[in-house]
Protein backbone atom coordinates (compact mmCIF):
# COMPACT_ATOMS: atom_id res chain seq x y z
CA UNK A 1 0.00 0.00 0.00
CA UNK A 2 1.60 3.38 -1.07
CA UNK A 3 -1.50 5.54 0.24
CA UNK A 4 -0.85 7.61 3.16
CA UNK A 5 -3.19 7.35 6.13
CA UNK A 6 -4.02 11.31 5.87
CA UNK A 7 -6.18 11.14 2.17
CA UNK A 8 -3.34 13.00 -0.18
CA UNK A 9 -5.51 15.55 -1.13
CA UNK A 10 -3.33 18.33 0.15
CA UNK A 11 0.58 19.26 -0.88
CA UNK A 12 1.29 19.65 2.58
CA UNK A 13 4.98 20.74 3.02
CA UNK A 14 7.37 19.91 5.74
CA UNK A 15 6.46 22.67 8.70
CA UNK A 16 4.83 20.34 11.16
CA UNK A 17 3.85 22.80 13.83
CA UNK A 18 2.74 21.53 16.93
CA UNK A 19 2.59 24.63 19.58
CA UNK A 20 1.16 27.92 18.95
CA UNK A 21 2.24 30.82 21.30
CA UNK A 22 0.74 34.41 20.02
CA UNK A 23 2.16 35.14 16.74
CA UNK A 24 3.88 32.24 16.44
CA UNK A 25 3.78 28.74 15.15
CA UNK A 26 6.35 25.91 17.00
CA UNK A 27 7.26 23.25 14.46
CA UNK A 28 8.16 19.62 15.91
CA UNK A 29 11.69 20.55 16.00
CA UNK A 30 11.20 23.44 17.58
CA UNK A 31 11.71 26.09 14.67
CA UNK A 32 9.96 29.42 15.33
CA UNK A 33 7.29 30.43 12.53
CA UNK A 34 5.64 34.15 12.36
CA UNK A 35 2.56 33.54 11.72
CA UNK A 36 0.82 36.03 9.37
CA UNK A 37 -1.37 32.90 7.73
CA UNK A 38 -3.57 32.82 10.82
CA UNK A 39 -4.25 29.16 9.78
CA UNK A 40 -5.99 31.15 6.87
CA UNK A 41 -7.51 34.10 8.62
CA UNK A 42 -8.66 31.76 11.20
CA UNK A 43 -6.99 32.32 14.76
CA UNK A 44 -7.46 36.07 14.87
CA UNK A 45 -6.63 36.17 18.77
CA UNK A 46 -3.74 34.31 17.63
CA UNK A 47 -2.23 31.31 19.14
CA UNK A 48 -2.77 29.67 23.07
CA UNK A 49 -5.40 32.87 23.90
CA UNK A 50 -6.25 32.74 27.39
CA UNK A 51 -9.91 33.96 27.26
CA UNK A 52 -10.51 31.54 24.45
CA UNK A 53 -8.70 28.54 26.06
CA UNK A 54 -10.66 29.09 29.37
CA UNK A 55 -13.87 29.57 27.51
CA UNK A 56 -13.53 25.97 25.72
CA UNK A 57 -11.90 24.55 28.85
CA UNK A 58 -14.83 25.27 31.23
CA UNK A 59 -17.77 24.82 28.57
CA UNK A 60 -15.81 21.27 27.82
CA UNK A 61 -15.93 20.35 31.66
CA UNK A 62 -19.73 21.38 31.63
CA UNK A 63 -21.33 20.30 28.69
CA UNK A 64 -19.71 19.59 25.27
CA UNK A 65 -22.13 18.64 23.00
CA UNK A 66 -26.22 17.94 23.17
CA UNK A 67 -28.80 17.73 20.12
CA UNK A 68 -30.63 20.90 18.28
CA UNK A 69 -33.88 18.46 19.51
CA UNK A 70 -33.39 20.28 22.78
CA UNK A 71 -33.55 24.21 23.86
CA UNK A 72 -30.05 25.73 23.25
CA UNK A 73 -28.93 28.81 26.13
CA UNK A 74 -25.59 28.61 24.47
CA UNK A 75 -26.35 28.88 20.83
CA UNK A 76 -29.44 31.83 21.57
CA UNK A 77 -26.47 34.04 23.64
CA UNK A 78 -24.36 33.78 20.43
CA UNK A 79 -26.98 34.03 17.80
CA UNK A 80 -28.22 37.35 20.28
CA UNK A 81 -24.41 39.00 19.98
CA UNK A 82 -24.09 38.11 16.49
CA UNK A 83 -28.20 39.43 15.44
CA UNK A 84 -26.86 42.76 17.82
CA UNK A 85 -23.98 43.43 16.00
CA UNK A 86 -25.36 43.26 12.68
CA UNK A 87 -27.85 43.03 10.22
CA UNK A 88 -28.98 40.24 11.07
CA UNK A 89 -32.50 38.53 12.56
CA UNK A 90 -31.36 35.02 12.65
CA UNK A 91 -28.74 32.55 12.60
CA UNK A 92 -28.14 29.22 11.62
CA UNK A 93 -24.76 27.61 12.83
CA UNK A 94 -22.83 25.15 10.68
CA UNK A 95 -19.54 23.48 11.13
CA UNK A 96 -17.60 25.46 8.61
CA UNK A 97 -17.40 27.85 5.84
CA UNK A 98 -18.61 26.07 3.25
CA UNK A 99 -21.93 24.91 4.84
CA UNK A 100 -22.50 28.07 5.96
CA UNK A 101 -22.46 29.10 2.30
CA UNK A 102 -24.49 25.84 1.30
CA UNK A 103 -26.75 27.20 3.52
CA UNK A 104 -26.82 30.10 2.57
CA UNK A 105 -28.02 28.86 -1.14
CA UNK A 106 -30.37 26.92 0.31
CA UNK A 107 -31.56 29.82 2.45
CA UNK A 108 -31.80 31.73 -1.07
CA UNK A 109 -33.71 29.31 -3.00
CA UNK A 110 -35.84 28.86 -0.10
CA UNK A 111 -37.11 32.50 -0.05
CA UNK A 112 -38.39 32.41 -3.07
CA UNK A 113 -39.50 28.72 -3.46
CA UNK A 114 -41.11 28.22 0.17
CA UNK A 115 -43.26 31.74 0.28
CA UNK A 116 -46.46 29.45 1.59
CA UNK A 117 -48.77 29.33 -1.06
CA UNK A 118 -47.27 31.74 -3.50
CA UNK A 119 -43.91 29.78 -3.69
CA UNK A 120 -41.90 30.58 -7.19
CA UNK A 121 -40.37 26.66 -7.90
CA UNK A 122 -38.15 28.84 -10.52
CA UNK A 123 -36.43 30.86 -8.98
CA UNK A 124 -33.15 28.83 -7.74
CA UNK A 125 -30.16 30.20 -10.00
CA UNK A 126 -27.65 32.29 -7.96
CA UNK A 127 -25.36 34.62 -10.40
CA UNK A 128 -21.71 34.12 -8.69
CA UNK A 129 -18.64 35.53 -9.80
CA UNK A 130 -15.30 34.44 -11.50
CA UNK A 131 -12.23 33.36 -9.65
CA UNK A 132 -14.63 33.25 -6.32
CA UNK A 133 -14.11 30.34 -3.88
CA UNK A 134 -16.84 29.19 -2.12
CA UNK A 135 -15.85 25.98 -0.32
CA UNK A 136 -15.14 22.03 -1.50
CA UNK A 137 -19.18 20.68 -1.38
CA UNK A 138 -20.86 19.82 -4.55
CA UNK A 139 -22.69 22.97 -4.24
CA UNK A 140 -20.07 25.24 -3.24
CA UNK A 141 -17.38 23.66 -6.19
CA UNK A 142 -20.77 23.84 -8.50
CA UNK A 143 -20.81 28.13 -7.39
CA UNK A 144 -17.44 28.85 -8.43
CA UNK A 145 -16.03 29.08 -12.08
CA UNK A 146 -12.83 27.48 -11.05
CA UNK A 147 -13.10 24.45 -13.33
CA UNK A 148 -9.96 23.12 -11.23
CA UNK A 149 -12.19 22.02 -8.74
CA UNK A 150 -14.25 20.52 -10.81
CA UNK A 151 -12.20 18.21 -12.11
CA UNK A 152 -13.32 14.48 -11.77
CA UNK A 153 -16.33 15.36 -9.90
CA UNK A 154 -19.35 15.55 -12.68
CA UNK A 155 -21.82 16.49 -12.76
CA UNK A 156 -21.73 19.97 -10.88
CA UNK A 157 -25.04 20.98 -9.43
CA UNK A 158 -27.17 23.13 -11.82
CA UNK A 159 -28.23 26.81 -11.03
CA UNK A 160 -25.27 28.46 -10.90
CA UNK A 161 -23.98 31.11 -13.37
CA UNK A 162 -20.30 32.84 -13.78
CA UNK A 163 -20.44 36.27 -14.05
CA UNK A 164 -17.29 38.80 -14.23
CA UNK A 165 -16.33 40.03 -10.42
CA UNK A 166 -16.63 43.58 -10.08
CA UNK A 167 -18.41 43.93 -13.33
CA UNK A 168 -22.44 44.85 -12.58
CA UNK A 169 -23.34 44.68 -16.91
CA UNK A 170 -22.18 41.41 -17.02
CA UNK A 171 -24.38 40.53 -13.73
CA UNK A 172 -27.25 42.42 -14.86
CA UNK A 173 -26.84 40.50 -18.68
CA UNK A 174 -26.88 36.76 -16.70
CA UNK A 175 -30.61 37.64 -15.22
CA UNK A 176 -33.51 35.87 -16.13
CA UNK A 177 -36.86 34.41 -15.11
CA UNK A 178 -34.75 31.52 -12.87
CA UNK A 179 -32.59 34.05 -10.94
CA UNK A 180 -32.54 33.66 -6.98
CA UNK A 181 -30.41 36.04 -6.23
CA UNK A 182 -26.56 37.06 -6.09
CA UNK A 183 -23.78 34.98 -4.06
CA UNK A 184 -20.19 37.14 -4.21
CA UNK A 185 -17.21 37.55 -1.85
CA UNK A 186 -17.03 41.76 -0.65
CA UNK A 187 -13.38 41.08 -1.48
CA UNK A 188 -12.11 37.68 -2.74
CA UNK A 189 -9.80 36.16 -0.44
CA UNK A 190 -8.48 32.50 -2.88
CA UNK A 191 -8.96 34.81 -5.74
CA UNK A 192 -6.53 37.18 -4.60
CA UNK A 193 -7.52 39.37 -2.05
CA UNK A 194 -9.21 41.82 -4.65
CA UNK A 195 -11.88 43.31 -2.78
CA UNK A 196 -15.12 44.73 -5.14
CA UNK A 197 -15.67 48.65 -5.61
CA UNK A 198 -19.23 50.48 -4.19
CA UNK A 199 -20.53 50.84 -7.18
CA UNK A 200 -20.42 47.19 -7.68
CA UNK A 201 -22.06 46.30 -4.25
CA UNK A 202 -24.43 48.84 -4.21
CA UNK A 203 -25.43 48.06 -8.07
CA UNK A 204 -25.99 44.49 -6.69
CA UNK A 205 -28.20 45.90 -3.91
CA UNK A 206 -30.25 48.37 -6.30
CA UNK A 207 -30.81 44.90 -8.66
CA UNK A 208 -31.66 42.54 -6.15
CA UNK A 209 -34.14 45.04 -4.87
CA UNK A 210 -35.53 46.26 -7.89
CA UNK A 211 -36.25 42.33 -8.78
CA UNK A 212 -36.76 40.78 -5.08
CA UNK A 213 -33.73 38.91 -5.45
CA UNK A 214 -31.41 37.76 -2.59
CA UNK A 215 -27.77 39.81 -1.71
CA UNK A 216 -26.03 37.10 -0.56
CA UNK A 217 -22.66 37.77 0.73
CA UNK A 218 -19.89 34.99 1.27
CA UNK A 219 -17.64 36.70 4.09
CA UNK A 220 -16.15 33.41 5.24
CA UNK A 221 -13.04 34.92 5.15
CA UNK A 222 -13.41 38.67 4.64
CA UNK A 223 -15.81 38.66 8.05
CA UNK A 224 -15.60 38.87 12.02
CA UNK A 225 -13.22 42.03 12.61
CA UNK A 226 -11.05 40.77 9.43
CA UNK A 227 -11.27 43.85 7.55
CA UNK A 228 -11.76 46.34 10.48
CA UNK A 229 -15.18 46.20 10.52
CA UNK A 230 -17.21 43.07 12.51
CA UNK A 231 -18.01 42.13 8.63
CA UNK A 232 -17.19 43.95 5.06
CA UNK A 233 -20.71 44.69 4.06
CA UNK A 234 -20.27 47.78 6.73
CA UNK A 235 -17.84 49.39 4.12
CA UNK A 236 -19.65 49.32 1.45
CA UNK A 237 -22.96 51.21 2.61
CA UNK A 238 -25.26 48.14 2.00
CA UNK A 239 -27.47 45.58 4.24
CA UNK A 240 -27.08 42.26 2.79
CA UNK A 241 -30.13 39.51 2.92
CA UNK A 242 -27.91 37.16 3.84
CA UNK A 243 -24.43 36.32 4.41
CA UNK A 244 -22.57 33.06 5.27
CA UNK A 245 -19.52 33.73 7.93
CA UNK A 246 -17.08 31.18 9.33
CA UNK A 247 -12.64 31.10 9.60
CA UNK A 248 -11.99 33.50 11.94
CA UNK A 249 -15.59 33.56 14.14
CA UNK A 250 -14.47 30.60 16.42
CA UNK A 251 -10.89 32.24 17.07
CA UNK A 252 -9.45 28.18 15.73
CA UNK A 253 -12.89 26.52 16.96
CA UNK A 254 -13.83 24.80 13.85
CA UNK A 255 -17.52 26.00 13.34
CA UNK A 256 -19.71 28.59 10.79
CA UNK A 257 -22.87 30.30 10.93
CA UNK A 258 -25.34 31.80 7.67
CA UNK A 259 -27.37 34.62 9.04
CA UNK A 260 -30.27 36.71 7.66
CA UNK A 261 -33.13 39.04 7.79
CA UNK A 262 -36.41 37.66 8.67
CA UNK A 263 -37.44 38.21 5.05
CA UNK A 264 -35.13 36.56 3.56
CA UNK A 265 -35.16 33.00 6.17
CA UNK A 266 -38.93 32.82 5.27
CA UNK A 267 -38.62 29.86 3.79
CA UNK A 268 -36.35 28.04 6.55
CA UNK A 269 -39.29 26.79 8.59
CA UNK A 270 -39.26 23.50 10.69
CA UNK A 271 -37.93 20.77 9.57
CA UNK A 272 -36.32 22.51 6.66
CA UNK A 273 -32.51 22.26 7.53
CA UNK A 274 -30.34 21.02 10.19
CA UNK A 275 -27.55 20.00 11.63
CA UNK A 276 -26.13 17.43 14.39
CA UNK A 277 -22.96 19.61 15.44
CA UNK A 278 -24.12 22.75 14.21
CA UNK A 279 -24.27 25.08 17.12
CA UNK A 280 -23.24 22.44 19.99
CA UNK A 281 -22.25 24.29 23.36
CA UNK A 282 -18.57 23.74 22.79
CA UNK A 283 -18.61 25.88 19.31
CA UNK A 284 -20.61 28.89 21.31
CA UNK A 285 -18.57 28.85 24.20
CA UNK A 286 -15.90 29.77 21.43
CA UNK A 287 -18.20 32.09 19.47
CA UNK A 288 -19.07 33.75 22.37
CA UNK A 289 -14.97 34.56 23.54
CA UNK A 290 -14.07 35.73 20.18
CA UNK A 291 -17.38 38.16 19.94
CA UNK A 292 -17.17 39.07 23.22
CA UNK A 293 -12.91 40.32 22.23
CA UNK A 294 -13.68 41.72 19.10
CA UNK A 295 -17.16 43.12 18.38
CA UNK A 296 -16.38 46.58 20.09
CA UNK A 297 -15.36 50.01 18.42
CA UNK A 298 -12.08 49.61 20.42
CA UNK A 299 -10.26 46.64 18.54
CA UNK A 300 -11.93 47.63 15.61
CA UNK A 301 -10.37 50.57 15.26
CA UNK A 302 -7.12 49.17 16.33
CA UNK A 303 -7.52 46.76 13.48
CA UNK A 304 -7.96 49.68 11.08
CA UNK A 305 -4.67 51.13 12.83
CA UNK A 306 -2.74 48.49 12.40
CA UNK A 307 -4.12 47.48 8.99
CA UNK A 308 -3.33 50.90 7.64
CA UNK A 309 -0.02 51.50 9.29
CA UNK A 310 1.06 47.96 7.48
CA UNK A 311 -0.40 48.76 4.05
CA UNK A 312 1.48 51.69 4.21
CA UNK A 313 4.83 50.11 4.95
CA UNK A 314 4.39 47.85 2.45
CA UNK A 315 3.63 50.22 0.27
CA UNK A 316 7.17 51.80 0.33
CA UNK A 317 8.49 48.72 0.93
CA UNK A 318 7.54 47.15 -2.40
CA UNK A 319 8.85 50.15 -4.05
CA UNK A 320 12.62 48.41 -3.41
CA UNK A 321 11.95 45.43 -5.41
CA UNK A 322 10.07 46.69 -8.30
CA UNK A 323 11.12 43.67 -10.66
CA UNK A 324 8.94 41.36 -7.60
CA UNK A 325 6.36 43.23 -6.51
CA UNK A 326 2.89 45.37 -8.05
CA UNK A 327 0.61 46.90 -5.65
CA UNK A 328 -1.26 45.98 -1.83
CA UNK A 329 -4.57 45.72 -1.99
CA UNK A 330 -7.32 44.57 0.25
CA UNK A 331 -8.43 46.01 3.87
CA UNK A 332 -7.85 46.22 7.50
CA UNK A 333 -5.73 43.26 8.26
CA UNK A 334 -6.73 41.19 5.09
CA UNK A 335 -3.98 42.58 2.57
CA UNK A 336 -2.34 40.80 -0.43
CA UNK A 337 0.64 41.67 -2.45
CA UNK A 338 0.31 41.23 -6.24
CA UNK A 339 3.26 39.77 -7.32
CA UNK A 340 5.00 40.64 -10.78
CA UNK A 341 6.66 37.08 -10.91
CA UNK A 342 4.92 33.59 -9.67
CA UNK A 343 3.69 34.21 -5.73
CA UNK A 344 3.84 30.57 -5.01
CA UNK A 345 8.06 30.07 -5.33
CA UNK A 346 8.49 33.41 -3.10
CA UNK A 347 6.29 32.12 -0.64
CA UNK A 348 7.75 29.00 -0.04
CA UNK A 349 11.14 31.28 0.10
CA UNK A 350 9.68 33.07 3.08
CA UNK A 351 8.42 30.07 4.84
CA UNK A 352 11.07 27.43 4.17
CA UNK A 353 14.47 30.50 4.63
CA UNK A 354 13.21 32.86 6.64
CA UNK A 355 10.56 31.09 8.80
CA UNK A 356 7.52 33.67 7.87
CA UNK A 357 4.05 32.33 7.43
CA UNK A 358 1.93 33.79 4.56
CA UNK A 359 -0.51 32.70 2.14
CA UNK A 360 -0.44 32.14 -1.64
CA UNK A 361 -3.65 33.19 -3.72
CA UNK A 362 -4.51 33.64 -7.10
CA UNK A 363 -3.38 36.00 -9.67
CA UNK A 364 -0.33 35.53 -8.30
CA UNK A 365 -0.96 37.61 -4.91
CA UNK A 366 0.97 36.82 -1.41
CA UNK A 367 -1.76 37.30 1.53
CA UNK A 368 -0.48 38.79 4.62
CA UNK A 369 -3.34 37.77 7.27
CA UNK A 370 -2.21 38.24 10.62
CA UNK A 371 -3.59 37.62 14.09
CA UNK A 372 -5.89 40.74 14.62
CA UNK A 373 -3.59 40.86 18.09
CA UNK A 374 -0.64 41.36 16.42
CA UNK A 375 1.75 44.36 17.86
CA UNK A 376 4.20 46.63 17.15
CA UNK A 377 7.19 43.89 17.80
CA UNK A 378 5.42 41.37 15.06
CA UNK A 379 5.02 43.92 12.31
CA UNK A 380 9.10 44.89 12.99
CA UNK A 381 9.75 40.72 12.85
CA UNK A 382 7.47 40.79 9.74
CA UNK A 383 9.51 43.61 7.42
CA UNK A 384 12.89 42.42 8.98
CA UNK A 385 12.04 39.01 7.55
CA UNK A 386 10.05 40.20 4.52
CA UNK A 387 13.07 42.08 3.58
CA UNK A 388 15.63 39.79 4.47
CA UNK A 389 13.49 37.18 1.93
CA UNK A 390 13.11 39.67 -0.97
CA UNK A 391 16.82 40.74 -0.85
CA UNK A 392 17.81 37.25 -1.05
CA UNK A 393 15.19 35.96 -3.59
CA UNK A 394 16.52 34.72 -6.56
CA UNK A 395 13.40 34.36 -9.31
CA UNK A 396 13.42 31.11 -10.51
CA UNK A 397 14.40 30.44 -14.30
CA UNK A 398 11.29 29.26 -16.22
CA UNK A 399 10.67 25.42 -16.47
C1 LIG B 1 -12.43 29.25 3.32
C2 LIG B 1 -13.60 29.75 2.56
C3 LIG B 1 -14.77 28.98 2.40
C4 LIG B 1 -14.87 27.54 2.87
O1 LIG B 1 -14.74 27.41 4.24
P1 LIG B 1 -14.45 25.94 4.86
O2 LIG B 1 -14.50 26.16 6.33
O3 LIG B 1 -13.10 25.53 4.34
O4 LIG B 1 -15.51 25.02 4.37
C5 LIG B 1 -15.85 29.55 1.75
N1 LIG B 1 -15.79 30.81 1.28
C6 LIG B 1 -14.68 31.57 1.41
C7 LIG B 1 -14.70 32.98 0.89
C8 LIG B 1 -13.55 31.07 2.04
O5 LIG B 1 -12.44 31.82 2.14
Amino acid sequence: MSITPLMPVYPRCGVRPVRGEHCHLIDEDGTRYLDFASGIAVNLLGHSHEGLISAIQEQAATLMHVSNLYGSPQGEKLAQKLVDNTFADTVFFTNSGAEAVETAIKTARAYHQNAGDEGDKDKYELITFANAFHGRTMATISASNQTKMHHGFSPMLEGFKYAEFDDLESAKALMGPNTAGFLVEPIQGEGGIRPASQEFMQGLRALADEHDLMLVLDEVQCGVARTGTLYAYEQYGITPDIVATAKGIGGGFPFGACLATEKAARGMTFGTHGSTYGGNPLAMAAGCAVMDAVANEEFLASVREKGDRLRTRLEQFIGNYPELFELVRGKGLMLGIKMKVESRPFFVHLRDHHQLLTVAAGDNTLRVLPPLVIGDAEIEEFFEKLSAGAASYKIPEPA
